[in-house]
């Protein structure tokens, strides 16, 4: 691998140096082998053999410069002060494959400066989560962080009940949160102008070229979380705690917890058990970004030149960026072009699909049947589905708004609209019912579901043979949530 630790090489107050505590008697849970061959980890036979060990912090190599990073947030809404790694650490930086600079960030592997009155570890279930996740969002074509691969393992965690500690290495672009200015500011002031240049030199290099670096970084990193949460919203991903400590200024997913990918469609959906007033309810994503930067954006003002009105300027573009995407998104998945008409009947299928409960994705995915009948047996099927669940004057109102639909994609070039509509609306997403199955084989040592729903993700937008009923089959309309526990 191409090693460019450079993080290191900051201020020592950012963070503090030390190898993992290790797992006891680690296994192979996963590994994913394309995100190897993406970082160049295959080209080396030492991290190919030693893989587990390494994962599970037994053997650290000699490239790797592991460190733990402080930062702070805001935590639903209030300040929470000093937050860091308090169970994980930045093991190397590496350039990949595309030349772009991929962090390897161990979770679950002791305790650190920053584990408060946490054990500095993590359990499988959450761990199977996280990896699932960011495989799925990536695929999906989502910009987030993905893994390496995880252990499972003989030491013993607890949280409701006893559970396998496991470790997973996590991949993403950078680990920097909104939350490291937030530290910078509160406790170690001078450091900031340091680290504005480190971030724009590291993760904004043309940024460079404008007259104004500063701001032109700053609205960069705003533009690219309304797109990102665009994307959420498209997809129907609800992040579930979107503290400023979990947001990267990147504009990538970071951070998996409560998650959870909308099935039966509700806006007010609450995937977090602990969000008890629903700060962080699916539509409250994109306002709570705006929020988030609103939060993060003033403590530039401490460097030279930048003002407030400049920095007011930087946030403007944010919900412009995020209205251009999510619509010109959402047209994308019913196959029509951007267009005022578009977008009133892509309104109106929302609310068919929020009135009657309907599946998200499958939903989507079923018009492809309508739009080229008797080519699509899969999505057929989908939409009889869809069909039954109608009521009668709910029937009567799909006759209508497809009428006006058809008669909209009978103006436009067939091959494209399904090209469009195959790549935008996928079949399979990770709903929290399959990570669930994934999570019970795999506490019983069987990996093999984990192995199969990953691959089922690994091409979300294509029917699969290895696919079952279940995988594809939302909660019974009103069913009980089922209780993800926010402990991992
Ligand atoms: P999260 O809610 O997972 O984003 O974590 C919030 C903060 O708590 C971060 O600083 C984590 O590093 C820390 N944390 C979460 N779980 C643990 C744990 N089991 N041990 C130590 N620190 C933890
Ligand atoms: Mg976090």
């Amino acid at each position: 691998m191409r090693y460019q630790n450079t993080y290191i090489n900051l201020d020592t107050r950012l963070y503090h140096e030390q190898p993992p505590t290790p797992l006891d008697n680690p296994r192979a849970g996963h590994f994913n082998m394309q995100v190897a061959q993406q970082l160049g980890w295959t080209d080396d036979e030492d991290l190919m053999t030693h893989w587990v060990e390494i994962l599970s912090g037994q053997y650290v190599p000699a490239d790797f410069k592991p460190l733990a990073m402080v930062y702070a947030g805001h935590q639903f809404g209030q300040w929470a002060g000093q937050l860091g790694d308090g169970r994980g650490l930045l093991m190397a930086q590496v350039l990949d494959h595309n030349n772009q600079l991929q962090d390897l960030h161990l979770k679950g592997i002791g305790l650190t400066p920053y584990s408060r009155m946490g054990d500095g570890r993590a359990v499988l279930r959450s761990t199977i989560r996280e990896y699932l996740c960011g495989h799925a969002l990536t695929q999906l074509g989502v910009p987030s962080s993905n893994a390496l691969g995880f252990v499972v393992s003989d030491t013993r965690v607890r949280r409701e009940r006893m559970e396998a500690g496991a470790a997973l290495m996590r991949v993403a672009d950078s680990h920097i949160r909104l939350g490291h200015i937030e530290w910078i500011a509160s406790f170690a002031p001078d450091l900031l102008a340091e680290f504005t240049d480190y971030m724009i030199d590291t993760y904004y290099p043309e940024c460079r070229d404008s007259d104004a670096p500063i701001l032109t970084f700053l609205t960069t990193v705003v533009e690219r979380t309304a797109r990102m949460i665009a994307d959420w919203q498209l997809i129907g991903f609800a992040h579930g705690v979107m503290n400023t400590d979990n947001l990267s200024i990147t504009g990538s997913t970071l951070d998996f917890g409560p998650f959870g990918f909308m099935e039966r469609f509700n806006p007010a959906w609450i995937n977090n058990h602990s969000d008890h007033t629903g700060r962080y309810a699916y539509q409250n994503q994109p306002a709570i970004g705006h929020w988030n930067l609103n939060a993060w954006l003033p403590h530039f003002m401490r460097l030279e030149g930048v003002t407030r009105e400049a920095l007011a300027d930087c946030l403007a573009p944010y919900e412009a960026t995020f209205m251009q995407h999510y619509q010109q998104g959402l047209c994308r998945r019913l196959g029509l072009p951007h267009a005022k008409e578009s977008l009133t009947l892509a309104f109106e299928w929302l609310t068919l699909l929020e009135d009657n409960l309907l599946d998200y994705t499958n939903s989507f995915r079923a018009l492809l049947s309508l739009v080229a009948p008797d080519e699509h047996h899969y999505e057929e099927q989908l939409l009889s589905t869809m069909m039954n669940e109608l009521s009668d004057d709910a029937q009567q109102v799909w006759q209508d708004w497809s009428t006006r639909y058809i008669a909209q994609i009978q103006q436009l070039p067939l091959e494209q609209v399904i090209d469009d509509m195959q790549h935008n609306n996928p079949v399979y997403v990770l709903r929290n019912s399959m990570a669930q199955r994934a999570i019970t084989a795999a506490e019983q040592e069987q990996f093999e579901e984990v192995s199969r729903v990953f691959d089922l993700l690994a091409n979300p937008y294509q029917v699969q043979a290895i696919a079952t009923l279940l995988d594809t089959m939302p909660p019974t309309p009103h069913a009980p949530k089922m209780p993800i526990s926010c402990s991992s």
